[in-house]
C-alpha cells in the first residue's frame, strides 16, 4: 500500500510555518492540521459476476468556516486515509487562493476502475453516495472528479442523491456533463488554469511563450491539454511522457498528431520505438517544465539537475519540500500546485454558482472569469513570495490558509 504518512506531515508542517508569519497562534494550528470531519464507509457491491465484494471509502472535509467543503473523488487502488485528508487540506489551499467561497473537501475509494464493467462502477458510485448523504450537499460538501472519475460518474452520483432527497440537485456534484448542468468549459478548466499561471511566470521572467520549450511530464487530461494550449500559443513541446516512457524531439512534437493518437489508441509512447525514461525527462533542457503526473518527482536527488527556468506543477505533489529548497536557491520559479491547478476548482465553483440561479454562461464568459481569478492568484502570491523574501510554495499557503483561519477565529472556533 502507498504511503502517503510524508504528505500529511509535510502539509501540516507548510501550513504550521503559513499560520506562523500571519501571526496566529498554537490553538489555531491545533484546528488546522487535520480535518474537521472524517468519514469512512465500507460499501458492499453485487458484482457482475453475483458475488459480493465490499469496498473502502473516504470523504474528508478539512475545514468548512467559510463555506461548503468542495473537492473531488478518486477512485484509485493505492487511495488511503492520509492521502484523502492530505488533499482535503489541498483543497481549502486552492480555494483559499482562488478566492472561492469554500473550504476544502476531498473523497476517495479504494477499487481499480480499469478492472471493472460500467454496471460495477455505476452501484459503486451510488452506493458511495448513500453512504455519505447524510454528510454532503450543496450547501454542505460538494463533490467532483478528480483521477479516474469522471462525467459519467458525477452524473449517477448527482441522479442517486436527487432520488434520496426527492428533489433535482445539480448544485450537489460539478464536473457534470453539460446536458445536467455542466459547465462550459470545465473540461479544460485544470489545464487552462495552469497555462495563465505559466503566461504570468514568463512575463516575470521575460521569457516568451512563443518557441519557448517546454517539457511535459504526463499526457492525461492536465498534461495533454497544456501541451495543446501551450503548442497553438506557439510554444515547441520537446518532450511528453506517460507512465510507459517518454517522447522527445529537440524540434518540438506535433503534438495534435500525438492528442489524435491518443483517442484511438487511449495511450501513445508505446506506438514509438524511441523513448526516453521519465527521469530523464526531467532532466532535458528546457524553458519550462510541467510535471502534470505523478507525486515526488522531483527529489533531493534530482532538484540540482534539472535545466528549467519555470516549474507549473500540475500534478498534485510532485516537488518534495527538501526539493523545493533546492529550486528555490537555484532561482527556479516554481508554481506550486495548489496554485497551478486551482483552475479545476475554480470552473466548478462557476458551475455550482450556474446550477443555483439556474442562468448559464458562455464558454467565452466562463474562460475570462477564470483569467481573472488565476492572474489575480499567481500575483498575488508572486508578490508575497517577492516582499517577504520567502519560496512560492510557503506564499501560496499563506494566502491559501488566510481566509479559512479568519473565518474560524470570527466563528470562536481557535
Ligand atoms: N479534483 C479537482 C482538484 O483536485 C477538482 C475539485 C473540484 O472541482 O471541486 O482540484
Amino acid at each position: 500500500m502507498a504511503d502517503h504518512n510524508n504528505l500529511v506531515s509535510s502539509t501540516q508542517q507548510i501550513t504550521k510555518e503559513a499560520l506562523n508569519k500571519l501571526g496566529f497562534d498554537e490553538g489555531m494550528y491545533e484546528l488546522i492540521k487535520e480535518p474537521l470531519r472524517f468519514l469512512e464507509v465500507r460499501i458492499p457491491i453485487r458484482m457482475d459476476d453475483g458475488t459480493m465484494q465490499t469496498f473502502t471509502g473516504y470523504r474528508a472535509q478539512h475545514n468548512h468556516a467559510v463555506g461548503p467543503t468542495k473537492g473531488g473523488i478518486r477512485f484509485h487502488p493505492d487511495v488511503t486515509k492520509e492521502e484523502v485528508k492530505a488533499l482535503s487540506m489541498w483543497m481549502t489551499l486552492k480555494c483559499g487562493i482562488a478566492n472561492l467561497p469554500y473550504g476544502g473537501g476531498k473523497g476517495g475509494i479504494i477499487c481499480d476502475p480499469r478492472q471493472m464493467s460500467n454496471q460495477e462502477l455505476e452501484r459503486l458510485s451510488r452506493a458511495y453516495v448513500r453512504a455519505i448523504s447524510q454528510f454532503v450537499g450543496p450547501s454542505s460538501d460538494i463533490p467532483a472528479p478528480d483521477v479516474y472519475t469522471n462525467p459519467q460518474i458525477m452524473s449517477w452520483m448527482m441522479d442517486e442523491y436527487s432520488m434520496i432527497n426527492r428533489s433535482n440537485a445539480f448544485a450537489f456534484i460539478t464536473g457534470k456533463p453539460l446536458a445536467l448542468g455542466g459547465s462550459l468549459g470545465r473540461n479544460r478548466a485544470t489545464a487552462l488554469g495552469a497555462v495563465i499561471t505559466i503566461e504570468e511566470a514568463t512575463k516575470r521572467r521575460n521569457i516568451s511563450i512563443n518557441n519557448s520549450r517546454v517539457v511535459i511530464q504526463g499526457f492525461g487530461n492536465a498534461g495533454s491539454f497544456i501541451a495543446k494550449i501551450l503548442h497553438d500559443m506557439g510554444a515547441k513541446i520537446v518532450a511528453i511522457s506517460e507512465s510507459y516512457g517518454a517522447l522527445y524531439d529537440s524540434n518540438g512534437l506535433d503534438i495534435d498528431h500525438l492528442i489524435e493518437l491518443k483517442e484511438q489508441h487511449g495511450r501513445v509512447t508505446h506506438l514509438f520505438d524511441d523513448v526516453i525514461s521519465n527521469k530523464d525527462l526531467l532532466k532535458l533542457d528546457c524553458d519550462i517544465l510541467v510535471p502534470a503526473a505523478l507525486s515526488n518527482q522531483i527529489t533531493a536527488d534530482n532538484a540540482n539537475d534539472i535545466k528549467a527556468n519555470i516549474i507549473a506543477e500540475a500534478a498534485n505533489g510532485p516537488t518534495t519540500q527538501e526539493a523545493t529548497r533546492i529550486l528555490n536557491e537555484r532561482g527556479i520559479l516554481l508554481i506550486p500546485d495548489v496554485l497551478a491547478s486551482a483552475g479545476g476548482v475554480t470552473v466548478s465553483y462557476f458551475e455550482w454558482v450556474q446550477n443555483n440561479q439556474g442562468y448559464y454562461w458562455s464558454e467565452e464568459e466562463v474562460n475570462t472569469k477564470l483569467r481573472h481569478k488565476m492572474v489575480d492568484a499567481f500575483n498575488n502570491i508572486y508578490d508575497l513570495a517577492h516582499d517577504r523574501k520567502i519560496d512560492m510554495r510557503l506564499a501560496a499557503y499563506v494566502i491559501g490558509i488566510k481566509r479559512t483561519a479568519e473565518a474560524s477565529r470570527f466563528r470562536g472556533w481557535a
